[in-house]
C-alpha cells in the first residue's frame, strides 16, 4: 500500500534518506497515527504500514519528553527516553514522532552521519539542536538541515513565559509578533529552529513550510487535542 509520506528536500541528499509521514487519511479508521497513545495492537498495524512503504523491518523509537538528552544509535533497540538521535551506521533507522512540534532532520555532506531531533518550544529554547550537532563525529559547517511539518508562525499563539524563556537566544524577537491581546504572541516557532540551526553553524536550512495545524493533512495536537503522531523517518542508505 503507498502512504501519503513528504520527502525531505535537500540539495544533494546522496545516501541519505528521510520522510515525513502525514495523517494519511483523516477522520477514517485509515489515519496513520503513530504515536504511543494508539493501542498496542493498532500501533504494531500502523509501524508494519509504514515498514512496507519505506522498505524497513525496523526503527529506533524514542520516548520523547521535551528534553535535550540525545541517543546515538549503532542498531536498532527498544524505544530510548531521548529527544534526538542520530546514527553512522548505514541501514539503520531513526526516528521522532510529532504533532504540531517541529521534527528536523540533520544530514552529513559526506553522508556518513544522519540525525532526527524532536523541536518543541521547551526542547529547542533548552538546547535540543546544540546537544544533537555537539554529539555528531563532524563539524556543523558540513551539515544541512531540513525542517518538517510542524505548527508555523501564523497559528502558533504562546504567553509571555515562551516569549522570555526564548530570549535566551539573541534574535528570538524576530520570531516573535505582538497579538495585540495583552502577553499574547504569535511564535513562528519554524523560524526560531532554522535560526538556531544557523547560529550554531549549520550553512543550509530548509524548510518543508507545511503547517500541522492548518493543513488538515496532519495531526494537530493544538487543534485536536487528543490526537495522532506523525513520524520523522531517516537513514542512509546500504547502496
Ligand atoms: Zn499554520
Amino acid at each position: 500500500m503507498s502512504l501519503d509520506l513528504l520527502e525531505a528536500d535537500f540539495s544533494e541528499p546522496g545516501r541519505i534518506r528521510a520522510v515525513s509521514t502525514t495523517r494519511g487519511s483523516p477522520g477514517d479508521d485509515d489515519e496513520l497515527d503513530l504515536g504511543r497513545s494508539k493501542a498496542p495492537k493498532r500501533l504494531a498495524e500502523n509501524r508494519a504500514r509504514l515498514f512496507s512503504a519505506i522498505g524497513k523491518t525496523r526503527v529506533q523509537w524514542l520516548r520523547q519528553v521535551h528534553g535535550t538528552r540525545v541517543h546515538h544509535a549503532g542498531r536498532v533497540g527498544d524505544a530510548v527516553e531521548a529527544d534526538a538521535v542520530w546514527t553512522d551506521v548505514p541501514g539503520v533507522a531513526i526516528a521522532v514522532t510529532t504533532a504540531d512540534c517541529i521534527p528536523v532532520v540533520v544530514a552529513g555532506s559526506a553522508c556518513s552521519v544522519v540525525a532526527v531531533i524532536h523541536c518543541g518550544w521547551r526542547g529547542t529554547v533548552d538546547g535540543i539542536i546544540e546537544a544533537t550537532l555537539g554529539e555528531l563525529p563532524v563539524e556543523a559547517s558540513e551539515l544541512k538541515a531540513w525542517l518538517g511539518p510542524g505548527i508555523c508562525g501564523r497559528c502558533y499563539e504562546v504567553g509571555t513565559d515562551v516569549y522570555e524563556r526564548a530570549a535566551i537566544w539573541a534574535n528570538a524577537p524576530r520570531t516573535f509578533t505582538a497579538t495585540g491581546a495583552e502577553g499574547k504572541w504569535l511564535f513562528d516557532l519554524p523560524a526560531y529552529v532554522a535560526g538556531r540551526l544557523g547560529s550554531a553553524g549549520v550553512p543550509e536550512v530548509y524548510q518543508s513550510n507545511a503547517c500541522t495545524f492548518h493543513e488538515d493533512r496532519f495531526f494537530s495536537y493544538r487543534r485536536d487535542g487528543a490526537t495522532g503522531r506523525m513520524a520523522m523517518i531517516a537513514w542512509i542508505d546500504l547502496r
